[in-house]
């Protein structure tokens, strides 16, 4: 696959990445009580943060593919593929992780053996000791995700907003009675079970005080009050949000910290909003620009491929507001058409499609771009962020990005000289 080699993101590009987060490797494993290596298991519970799993497309084969949770990580590589060509770099670097955009093994397969180029992958990755965990739609859709990323690579200042905003995880509200010398511990319990996180806060709660009133019947064993008795107690109403995935944990820490035999308690389903995140992105340049020095200036923005861009449009019209999306985003054309943007940036745009998105009376212009390169922008950020969640624990891991070009696209034959 010598091919894939011959072109490489700018070293300008790669330089900056690797300077970032290079450290010399070898010293000694503690320094300043700052380690240079995380197990495994570690460094994937901080991606998840960043993509949590569920925010994958049904269907999709993410999270840890090969590697063992024990294992101490002390340098990884980021790349789009997880190609041969990609494994090779990782030898060569001397790599215990691989993070990779696209799955491995996104059908079932009946053999991994090494006959086969993904077998090959396996069989290398595990006989080096290398770890390979893919973040694919999970990492298409939030801050710091693919879109946005590639926003940022194409100069989009910082209105961005998603293309096609997803709803925020579905949330519940636990809303329960205690007695009020229980409410801390309950709160307490309902917090340690999921309950109460608001963005950076958490045990949130709302307290009001008022009074329960009930009437034990003969086969009660009440914590408080007599059977056949009428009871008035003072109690403390708490009310707390929680992920609705949290729900059951939630209730089963209600039951075993309230005092009383038969807590009181509502769980309701909240109604949902848009999340700051969602496929693609939508923002404004600068400065206007013509479509022709936009598309240029997209092109020196990514890494170099041999196909460059694709542009329909007129070449000398004015564009500001520009929509983008990583990866194959010809499902949002009429997002992008009615969101009223001058021109929508893309890979993998299909004759059908484009033709008859730009049939529309004002329809946007379209930028093609090769689908690797637009996606290679997520790997500086996201190793950045790996390596900060890290780093904020006492783990400083060497974060490395890919030098190797996998478009599959190699060379242009015969391109036709611009309009
Ligand atoms: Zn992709």
């Amino acid at each position: 696959m010598s091919h894939v080699k011959s072109a490489t993101a700018s070293d300008a590009q790669l330089t900056a990445v690797r300077t970032r987060h290079s450290t010399t490797r070898g010293r000694a494993d503690t320094l300043s009580g700052v380690t240079t290596a995380a197990p495994l298991a570690a460094v994937v519970a901080a991606l998840e943060e960043l993509y949590p799993p569920r925010w994958a497309d049904d269907g999709d084969a993410v999270g840890l593919v090969v590697g063992d949770p024990s294992a101490d990580v002390r340098r990884v590589l980021f790349a789009v593929d997880p190609v041969q060509a990609v494994v090779d770099e990782a030898i060569s670097i001397g790599a215990d992780l691989v993070v990779a955009h696209h799955p491995l093994l996104y059908r079932p397969v009946s053999t991994v053996a090494a006959t086969s180029p993904k077998g090959r992958v396996i069989h290398d990755l595990i006989s080096h000791g290398i770890g390979l965990y893919v973040a694919h739609t999970n990492a298409d859709s939030p801050p710091r995700g693919v879109s946005e990323s590639l926003a940022r690579a194409v100069g989009l200042e910082d209105d961005l907003r998603p293309l096609r905003p997803h709803p925020v995880d579905p949330l519940d509200k636990i809303v329960t009675f205690v007695p009020r010398e229980a409410a801390d511990a309950v709160v307490d319990a309902l917090a340690a079970a999921g309950a109460g996180d608001i963005g950076a806060y958490d045990r949130c709660a709302f307290l009001a005080e008022g009074q329960g009133t009930f009437r034990p019947g003969e086969a009660a064993n009440p914590a408080i009050g007599s059977r056949g008795e009428i009871e008035v107690v003072d109690e403390v109403r708490v009310e707390m949000v929680l992920p609705r995935r949290r729900r059951d944990d939630v209730v089963t820490a209600l039951r075993a910290a309230h005092p009383y035999e038969e807590p009181a308690f509502d769980v309701l389903e909240l109604a949902g909003w848009s999340a700051d995140r969602g496929a693609g992105r939508v923002g404004t340049l600068p400065e206007p620009t013509t479509l022709r020095r936009f598309a240029d200036s997209v092109v020196a923005a990514l890494p170099p491929t041999a196909v460059g861009a694709r542009v329909s449009g007129d070449l000398d019209s004015q564009v500001r507001t520009v929509a983008v999306t990583g990866g194959a985003g010809d499902f949002l054309l009429d997002d992008a058409r009615v969101a009223g943007v001058d021109v929508y940036v893309t890979s993998d745009l299909r004759h059908h499609p484009a033709s008859e998105f730009r049939e529309y009376d004002g329809a946007p212009a379209l930028v093609d771009v090769p689908h690797w390169a637009a996606e290679w922008t997520w790997l500086p950020v996201a190793s950045e962020a790996l390596a900060g969640i890290l780093e904020g624990r006492g783990s400083h891991v060497e974060m490395v990005v890919s030098r190797v070009c996998t478009d599959p696209w190699n060379y242009r034959a015969g391109a036709a000289t611009s309009a």
